[in-house]
Protein backbone atom coordinates (compact mmCIF):
# COMPACT_ATOMS: atom_id res chain seq x y z
CA UNK A 1 0.00 0.00 0.00
CA UNK A 2 1.28 3.42 -1.15
CA UNK A 3 1.44 5.71 1.78
CA UNK A 4 -1.09 8.69 1.72
CA UNK A 5 -0.12 12.36 1.04
CA UNK A 6 0.41 15.10 3.01
CA UNK A 7 -1.10 18.52 1.73
CA UNK A 8 -0.26 21.78 3.37
CA UNK A 9 -2.49 24.71 2.58
CA UNK A 10 -2.06 28.36 3.44
CA UNK A 11 -3.38 31.57 2.52
CA UNK A 12 -3.78 34.70 4.38
CA UNK A 13 -7.28 35.40 6.59
CA UNK A 14 -8.84 37.18 3.16
CA UNK A 15 -7.04 34.61 0.79
CA UNK A 16 -10.80 33.14 0.74
CA UNK A 17 -9.15 29.76 1.74
CA UNK A 18 -11.71 28.52 4.46
CA UNK A 19 -14.54 28.26 1.28
CA UNK A 20 -12.50 26.60 -0.81
CA UNK A 21 -11.54 23.97 1.63
CA UNK A 22 -14.94 23.64 2.32
CA UNK A 23 -15.53 23.08 -1.77
CA UNK A 24 -12.26 21.04 -1.57
CA UNK A 25 -14.08 18.31 1.12
CA UNK A 26 -17.01 17.76 -1.12
CA UNK A 27 -15.02 16.88 -3.60
CA UNK A 28 -13.08 14.97 -1.79
CA UNK A 29 -14.78 13.17 0.57
CA UNK A 30 -12.12 10.53 1.87
CA UNK A 31 -9.48 13.42 2.01
CA UNK A 32 -9.15 14.05 5.67
CA UNK A 33 -8.40 17.52 7.60
CA UNK A 34 -6.15 17.84 10.06
CA UNK A 35 -8.03 19.39 13.13
CA UNK A 36 -6.36 21.84 14.64
CA UNK A 37 -5.64 22.61 18.36
CA UNK A 38 -5.63 26.80 19.42
CA UNK A 39 -6.07 28.59 21.89
CA UNK A 40 -7.93 31.01 19.80
CA UNK A 41 -11.82 31.98 20.97
CA UNK A 42 -14.48 30.28 19.22
CA UNK A 43 -16.26 32.59 16.72
CA UNK A 44 -19.46 32.67 15.97
CA UNK A 45 -20.67 29.83 13.46
CA UNK A 46 -17.39 28.04 14.42
CA UNK A 47 -18.13 24.24 15.66
CA UNK A 48 -15.64 22.85 18.30
CA UNK A 49 -13.87 20.02 16.73
CA UNK A 50 -14.85 20.48 13.53
CA UNK A 51 -11.75 22.94 12.42
CA UNK A 52 -10.22 23.33 15.08
CA UNK A 53 -10.44 21.85 18.67
CA UNK A 54 -10.55 24.84 21.19
CA UNK A 55 -8.40 24.17 24.19
CA UNK A 56 -6.87 26.16 27.33
CA UNK A 57 -3.57 27.93 27.32
CA UNK A 58 -2.51 25.22 29.81
CA UNK A 59 -3.60 22.07 27.87
CA UNK A 60 -1.81 23.21 24.60
CA UNK A 61 1.51 23.54 26.64
CA UNK A 62 1.24 20.47 28.03
CA UNK A 63 0.30 18.83 24.48
CA UNK A 64 3.68 20.86 23.87
CA UNK A 65 5.59 19.46 26.29
CA UNK A 66 4.43 15.99 25.75
CA UNK A 67 5.84 16.35 21.94
CA UNK A 68 1.95 15.99 20.36
CA UNK A 69 2.70 18.66 17.86
CA UNK A 70 3.73 18.28 14.88
CA UNK A 71 4.66 22.06 14.42
CA UNK A 72 3.02 24.96 16.24
CA UNK A 73 3.00 28.98 16.25
CA UNK A 74 1.77 31.93 17.77
CA UNK A 75 -0.85 34.10 15.49
CA UNK A 76 -1.77 37.28 16.71
CA UNK A 77 -1.65 36.39 20.53
CA UNK A 78 -2.83 32.79 20.25
CA UNK A 79 -0.88 29.89 19.56
CA UNK A 80 -1.87 27.05 16.88
CA UNK A 81 -0.87 23.50 16.16
CA UNK A 82 -1.49 20.50 14.58
CA UNK A 83 -1.48 17.43 16.33
CA UNK A 84 1.29 14.82 15.22
CA UNK A 85 -0.58 11.30 15.69
CA UNK A 86 -3.92 12.22 13.19
CA UNK A 87 -0.49 13.05 10.33
CA UNK A 88 1.52 10.02 11.49
CA UNK A 89 -2.21 7.91 11.05
CA UNK A 90 -3.39 9.08 7.89
CA UNK A 91 -0.12 8.61 5.70
CA UNK A 92 0.58 4.76 7.38
CA UNK A 93 -2.85 4.09 6.14
CA UNK A 94 -2.33 5.39 2.98
CA UNK A 95 -5.38 8.28 3.50
CA UNK A 96 -4.33 11.62 2.38
CA UNK A 97 -4.49 14.98 4.43
CA UNK A 98 -4.94 18.36 4.40
CA UNK A 99 -3.22 20.40 7.10
CA UNK A 100 -4.11 24.10 7.09
CA UNK A 101 -1.29 26.20 8.72
CA UNK A 102 0.21 29.26 8.64
CA UNK A 103 3.84 30.13 7.06
CA UNK A 104 5.77 29.03 9.80
CA UNK A 105 3.71 25.87 10.47
CA UNK A 106 4.63 25.04 7.12
CA UNK A 107 7.99 25.47 7.44
CA UNK A 108 8.46 23.30 10.44
CA UNK A 109 6.15 20.41 8.56
CA UNK A 110 8.63 20.68 5.80
CA UNK A 111 11.64 20.13 8.09
CA UNK A 112 10.03 17.18 9.09
CA UNK A 113 8.71 15.41 6.45
CA UNK A 114 10.25 16.90 2.79
CA UNK A 115 7.57 15.21 0.90
CA UNK A 116 4.57 17.28 1.85
CA UNK A 117 2.97 18.75 -1.09
CA UNK A 118 2.49 23.01 -0.23
CA UNK A 119 -0.44 25.38 -1.86
CA UNK A 120 -0.11 28.47 -0.76
CA UNK A 121 -4.13 30.24 -1.61
CA UNK A 122 -3.77 34.27 -2.57
CA UNK A 123 -5.62 36.91 -2.60
CA UNK A 124 -5.97 37.89 -6.01
CA UNK A 125 -5.30 41.80 -5.39
CA UNK A 126 -4.35 44.14 -2.30
CA UNK A 127 -8.01 45.99 -3.08
CA UNK A 128 -9.38 42.49 -1.96
CA UNK A 129 -7.65 41.32 0.55
CA UNK A 130 -8.45 44.36 2.24
CA UNK A 131 -12.09 44.86 1.50
CA UNK A 132 -12.83 40.34 2.41
CA UNK A 133 -10.72 41.25 6.12
CA UNK A 134 -13.06 43.96 6.84
CA UNK A 135 -16.24 42.17 5.47
CA UNK A 136 -15.99 39.51 8.16
CA UNK A 137 -17.11 41.83 10.53
CA UNK A 138 -16.84 39.33 13.48
CA UNK A 139 -13.50 41.25 14.28
CA UNK A 140 -12.32 44.77 15.82
CA UNK A 141 -10.14 47.27 13.22
CA UNK A 142 -7.31 46.57 15.38
CA UNK A 143 -7.89 43.21 14.78
CA UNK A 144 -8.53 43.67 11.44
CA UNK A 145 -5.28 45.63 10.96
CA UNK A 146 -2.77 42.96 12.69
CA UNK A 147 -4.20 40.51 10.59
CA UNK A 148 -4.01 42.69 6.83
CA UNK A 149 -0.26 43.15 8.59
CA UNK A 150 0.14 39.22 9.25
CA UNK A 151 -1.42 38.78 5.56
CA UNK A 152 1.41 40.68 4.32
CA UNK A 153 4.28 38.90 5.92
CA UNK A 154 2.67 35.42 4.81
CA UNK A 155 2.77 36.61 1.17
CA UNK A 156 6.57 37.65 1.14
CA UNK A 157 6.72 33.47 1.99
CA UNK A 158 4.57 32.71 -0.41
CA UNK A 159 7.85 31.49 -2.52
CA UNK A 160 8.68 28.94 -0.36
CA UNK A 161 5.45 26.81 -1.42
CA UNK A 162 5.36 24.65 -4.21
CA UNK A 163 1.90 25.93 -6.33
CA UNK A 164 0.04 28.92 -5.70
CA UNK A 165 -3.17 29.27 -6.63
CA UNK A 166 -4.74 32.46 -7.09
CA UNK A 167 -8.66 32.47 -5.35
CA UNK A 168 -10.10 35.28 -7.60
CA UNK A 169 -13.39 33.61 -9.10
CA UNK A 170 -14.12 30.68 -6.96
CA UNK A 171 -15.06 28.06 -9.50
CA UNK A 172 -11.30 28.70 -11.46
CA UNK A 173 -9.52 28.28 -8.14
CA UNK A 174 -11.20 24.95 -7.17
CA UNK A 175 -10.28 23.55 -10.62
CA UNK A 176 -6.85 25.00 -10.11
CA UNK A 177 -6.72 23.27 -6.69
CA UNK A 178 -8.08 20.01 -8.14
CA UNK A 179 -5.70 19.95 -10.67
CA UNK A 180 -3.03 20.13 -8.59
CA UNK A 181 -4.10 17.29 -6.14
CA UNK A 182 -4.94 14.70 -9.23
CA UNK A 183 -1.61 15.73 -10.87
CA UNK A 184 0.25 14.84 -8.18
CA UNK A 185 -0.82 11.21 -8.34
CA UNK A 186 1.62 11.30 -11.50
CA UNK A 187 4.62 11.88 -9.67
CA UNK A 188 7.67 10.15 -10.71
CA UNK A 189 8.39 9.16 -6.82
CA UNK A 190 5.02 7.37 -5.90
CA UNK A 191 4.44 6.04 -9.69
CA UNK A 192 8.39 4.43 -9.80
CA UNK A 193 6.91 0.91 -9.20
CA UNK A 194 5.03 1.28 -12.81
CA UNK A 195 8.69 1.22 -14.35
CA UNK A 196 9.94 -1.69 -12.56
CA UNK A 197 6.73 -3.58 -12.50
CA UNK A 198 7.43 -3.87 -16.86
CA UNK A 199 11.25 -3.96 -17.01
CA UNK A 200 11.57 -7.02 -14.05
CA UNK A 201 9.27 -8.49 -16.80
CA UNK A 202 11.17 -7.79 -19.43
P1 LIG B 1 -7.83 31.87 12.14
O1 LIG B 1 -7.69 32.42 13.52
O2 LIG B 1 -8.20 32.95 11.15
O3 LIG B 1 -8.70 30.68 12.06
O4 LIG B 1 -6.37 31.37 11.70
C1 LIG B 1 -5.27 32.23 11.79
C2 LIG B 1 -4.07 31.61 11.11
O5 LIG B 1 -3.67 30.43 11.80
C3 LIG B 1 -4.32 31.21 9.67
O6 LIG B 1 -3.20 31.66 8.90
C4 LIG B 1 -4.37 29.72 9.73
O7 LIG B 1 -3.92 29.13 8.53
C5 LIG B 1 -3.39 29.44 10.84
N1 LIG B 1 -3.57 28.12 11.44
C6 LIG B 1 -4.69 27.39 11.60
N2 LIG B 1 -4.43 26.22 12.18
C7 LIG B 1 -3.09 26.20 12.40
C8 LIG B 1 -2.19 25.24 12.96
O8 LIG B 1 -2.55 24.15 13.40
N3 LIG B 1 -0.88 25.59 13.01
C9 LIG B 1 -0.41 26.78 12.54
N4 LIG B 1 0.89 27.01 12.60
N5 LIG B 1 -1.23 27.70 11.99
C10 LIG B 1 -2.55 27.42 11.93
Amino acid sequence: MSKGRVFIISGPSGSGKDTLLKILFERYPNMKFSISSTTRPMREGEVEGEKYNFISKESFLSMLANDELLEHNEFVGNFYGTPKKPVMDAVSSGEDIIIEVDVNGAAQIREKMPEVISIFIMPPSLEVLKARLSKRGTETKALVEKRLCAALDEIRRAEEYNYIIVNDALDEAIEDITTVINSEKFRLDRQQYLINQILDKA
